[in-house]
């Protein structure tokens, strides 16, 4: 009976590849809080279509399973759900335009490091994974309070 006590206490702790998919959800969050205006709208980058940062989603530009990019914030940006799932693997013109975004921001140098670092191999060590994740949270947390206290309360909307 006491083994059995301390066995169900004990909880099984969270798997590498379950960590390094919470950190990228966090940052596909992450991007679209640094993104939003004051009223917390967000741009998509290939469509320009404009919605709540809630509605958006956080496009890879670099798709997301090629592991060494997975987890890189400048990889990351917001995108409609269209565009993001449909619009990355369908059309030509979405992903012309997010590459245009990209160059535009970042440069043709960086542009380029990008796409080869995607193609290299990445072994996360599991205390690198931890502390990005327990970062991440934090600055999600800050981006949510920044806003927060910047959009108008219910009152102020009608
Ligand atoms: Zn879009």
């Amino acid at each position: 009976m006491k083994e059995l006590k301390k066995l169900s206490k004990k909880r099984k702790p969270k798997s590498k590849p379950k960590l390094i998919d919470e950190c990228a959800t966090l940052l596909q969050k992450l991007v679209r809080l640094k993104a939003a205006d004051h009223q917390g709208f967000v741009k998509c980058v290939s469509c320009g279509a404009v919605k709540r940062w809630q509605e958006m989603q956080g496009g890879h530009y670099i798709e997301r399973r090629r592991i060494f990019t997975k987890l890189k914030e400048e990889n990351i940006h917001p995108q409609c759900a269209y565009c993001n799932i449909f619009g990355m693997s369908n059309s030509a013109h979405c992903r012309e335009n997010y590459r245009t975004y990209m160059i535009d921001m970042y440069g043709i140098d960086f542009h380029k490091e990008l796409l080869e670092d995607s193609l290299k191999v990445k072994k996360y060590g599991l205390p690198e994974v931890r502390d990005m994740l327990a970062d991440l949270k934090k600055r999600v947390k800050e981006q949510e309070d920044q806003l927060g206290s910047m959009m108008p309360t219910q009152e102020d909307e009608y």
